[in-house]
C-alpha cells in the first residue's frame, strides 16, 4: 500500500437516520457507479485512479444496527491511519464522520473541517437522540476534535442550530452567501466531509432529505479543486439508493469520489506533505 493513498471504506451504517432508512445500501452502490463502463479512470485534473496504489479500496466494514457501530468504525479507521493511508470512507448516515474524525484527530492535532450539507447537522439532540445524524457537528466541536468547522451549502438553519454555530465558532457559507459569491477560505490541512443533500436535488434526488435550493455539481468540484492545503481525508454520505431509481444521484456521488481522491493525491504528491500532516 502507497503512504498517503486514499482508500476508501464502506461504512453501511444508517440506524442514526432520523427519517428514512437506506444510506446504509450507499457503500456498494457507489463503488459500482465508480467502476462503472460509462466512465473512465481518470479525474479532471488527469490523475489515473486505476494506475497501482493510486485509490485502495479496504471494502466494507460489517456493523451493527446500533451505535455501538462507532467504536468498530474509529478501531477501523485507527488502523487505516496508523498505515499512512488517507480514509476516503463512504456512508451511511451522517452520524459516521463522528468515530471517522475522532480517529483523524488522534494523528493531526490541528485541522480545519469541511463540511458540504444543506444542513448545518448542529443539534444538540434531536428526538432525543444525541448521536443522530442531526448532531455529529455539534459533537465534534464539543469534543474539540476540529480546530475550524466551515459550513457550505447550508438552507435548512433553525434558530437553535444558528445558536450552536455561534457557540462552536463555525463559519456558515449558506446559500444566500455563496450565491454572492463568498467562498471559505481553507488553509492548512483540510478534511471534507460530503452530504450528498448539499447539492440540489435536481442533481442529487437520491437522498433522505432533500432540501432544494442547493449547490451544483460544478460548485462542488470546483470547491473541491480549489482547495489549497493538503487534503487528509473525506466521506461521502447519505446517498439513498432507495430514493434513486436512475442511479443518478450515485454517478455524482462517483464524480466526488474521483474528485476528492484526486485532491487527495495531489497533495500527497508534494514532498513531505504526508509526513508533515499526518
Ligand atoms: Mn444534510
Ligand atoms: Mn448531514
Amino acid at each position: 500500500m502507497s503512504a498517503g493513498s486514499p482508500t476508501l471504506i464502506g461504512l453501511p451504517y444508517d440506524a442514526s437516520s432520523s427519517f428514512l432508512r437506506g444510506a446504509a445500501a450507499a457503500p456498494p452502490v457507489l463503488r459500482l457507479a465508480l467502476r462503472s463502463g460509462g466512465g473512465n479512470a481518470f479525474s479532471e485534473e488527469l490523475r489515473d485512479l486505476s494506475a497501482e496504489g493510486a485509490l485502495q479500496d479496504m471494502g466494507d466494514l460489517a456493523l451493527p444496527e446500533s451505535p455501538d457501530a462507532f467504536a468498530l468504525i474509529e478501531s477501523a479507521l485507527d488502523d487505516l491511519l496508523a498505515s499512512g493511508r488517507r480514509p476516503l470512507s463512504l456512508g451511511g448516515d451522517h452520524s459516521v464522520t463522528l468515530p471517522i474524525v475522532r480517529a483523524v484527530r488522534r494523528v493531526l492535532p490541528s485541522f480545519t473541517l469541511l463540511q458540504i450539507d444543506a444542513h448545518p447537522d448542529l443539534y444538540d439532540e434531536f428526538e432525543g437522540n444525541r448521536l443522530s445524524h442531526a448532531c455529529p457537528f455539534a459533537r465534534i466541536m464539543e469534543e474539540g476534535l476540529a480546530a475550524h468547522l466551515v459550513q457550505v451549502g447550508i438552507r435548512a438553519m433553525t434558530a437553535h442550530q444558528r445558536a450552536q454555530a455561534d457557540r462552536f465558532n463555525v463559519d456558515v457559507v449558506d446559500m444566500r452567501a455563496w450565491e454572492s459569491g463568498v467562498r471559505p477560505s481553507l488553509t492548512g490541512p483540510v478534511y471534507v466531509s460530503i452530504d450528498l443533500d448539499g447539492l440540489d436535488p435536481a442533481f442529487a434526488p437520491g437522498v433522505s432529505h432533500r432540501e432544494p435550493g442547493g449547490l451544483s455539481v460544478r460548485d462542488v468540484v470546483g470547491l473541491l479543486q480549489g482547495i489549497s492545503g493538503p487534503i487528509i481525508g473525506g466521506d461521502i454520505v447519505e446517498l439513498n439508493p432507495s430514493q434513486d431509481p436512475l442511479n443518478v444521484t450515485a454517478a455524482v456521488g462517483a464524480k466526488l469520489i474521483k474528485e476528492l481522491a484526486s485532491g487527495m493525491l495531489r497533495s500527497s504528491q508534494r514532498p513531505g506533505a504526508v509526513r508533515n500532516t499526518l
